[in-house]
């Protein structure tokens, strides 16, 4: 039975690449610094240890016999642009730590392959109608915030070990991804949880605040979507890194559109002064089509899954 340690299992994505894991027939640990806030991991074994501290890594890493087949590192101080604004100093300090540790002791344990999660944040600013970028145009380099800057050394930092230690290295840059049990509420939610929990709040006809002029665009990748361009990935010969997204790019407005239609409410929006983060995205997807990857949410199906948990979570808090 192949082996894989997913660091960061206790959060959204990691906690959905451990059943996908397992549906594959793995055999999985889990490692967060804390445990699942939704629901028990379904990993076969689960520790809490803090990856900032490199015995814990390496801890993480040690099984009885031999290496894990396999190791996926999502750990990271992470959060939407709220957070990504108000917590550089952390963002930079604890995530590099994470990788610098991690990346280090997976190498020196002999791990044959190593994924790391990053994003399409390595990328600069761009404006509506700019062709696609690929990725090799994230240099040179202007990423738009902190949360960038790191991933981007870390991505570099893996490749090192890759040329240096022989450790195969495979390297995503998700855009927005979002699904059910997710972080929806505290600060620390991205967008599309953001709205649907707003929208959820409010009765039918009411208005909800959004930050920007909603002109913003960006495109959303369904969880599910995401696992499974993680486990292409892994398994294909890309070196380098890769990006992953859904290549239908909307506005916040046409956002908060389709949390609206997945309610049935009408909402009427209030935009406010907020923290915004790039005007415009456009991303070539080829590298990860060439694994025969495709989305296969568009945002429609996407968000009325994800009204749908968020709208219990509310409920559920109220009673
Ligand atoms: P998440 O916050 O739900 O998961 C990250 C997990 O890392 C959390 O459970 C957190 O507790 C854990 N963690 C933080 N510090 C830790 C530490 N010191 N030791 C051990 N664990 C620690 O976020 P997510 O959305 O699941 O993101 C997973 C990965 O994907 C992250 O690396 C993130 O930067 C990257 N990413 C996510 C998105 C997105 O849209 N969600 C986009 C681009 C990249």
């Amino acid at each position: 039975m192949k082996t894989a340690l997913v660091c960061g299992a206790g959060g959204f994505i990691g906690g959905h690449l451990v059943k996908k894991l397992q549906k594959e027939g793995y055999w999985v640990r889990g490692v967060d610094i804390k445990e699942h806030e939704f629901e028990t991991s379904a990993a076969d074994e689960f520790l809490v240890l803090d990856l900032r501290e490199a015995e814990n890594c390496a801890t993480a890493l040690t099984l009885n016999e031999g290496t894990f087949d396999e190791v996926y590192q999502l750990a990271a101080d992470m959060g939407g642009m709220g957070f990504i604004h108000s917590a550089e100093c952390e963002i930079m300090h604890n995530s590099a730590l994470i990788n610098i540790h991690m990346t280090r002791q997976a190498a020196d344990m002999g791990v044959p392959r190593y994924f790391f999660s990053s994003s399409v944040c390595v990328y600069r600013d761009m404006q509506p109608g700019e062709p696609e970028m690929t990725e090799a145009q994230a240099i040179p380099a202007n990423p738009d915030n902190e949360y960038g800057w790191e991933k981007l050394y870390s991505e570099r930092m893996a490749l090192a070990y890759e040329r240096n230690q022989g450790m195969t290295v495979r390297i995503a840059r998700f855009q927005n991804c979002y699904g059910p049990y997710g972080t929806w509420t505290g600060g620390r939610e991205k967008a599309p949880a953001a709205i649907c929990r707003k929208v959820a709040e409010v009765e039918d006809g009411g208005t909800i605040e959004v930050w920007g002029d909603g002109t913003a665009v960006r495109s959303y990748t369904y969880v599910d979507d995401m696992v499974e361009g993680i486990f292409r990935l892994m398994h294909s010969d890309l070196q380098g890194a890769v990006n992953i997204g859904c290549p239908e790019y909307v506005t916040v407005n046409e956002l908060v559109a389709a949390v609206a239609e997945a309610s049935g409410k009408t909402i009427h929006i209030k935009h406010i002064d907020g923290p915004v983060g790039v005007q415009s995205r456009n991303f070539s997807n080829e590298r990860i089509y060439s694994t025969g990857w495709r989305a296969k949410y568009f945002l429609k199906e996407g968000i009325a899954e994800t009204y749908a948990w968020i709208e219990q979570q509310v409920k559920a808090q109220k009673t």
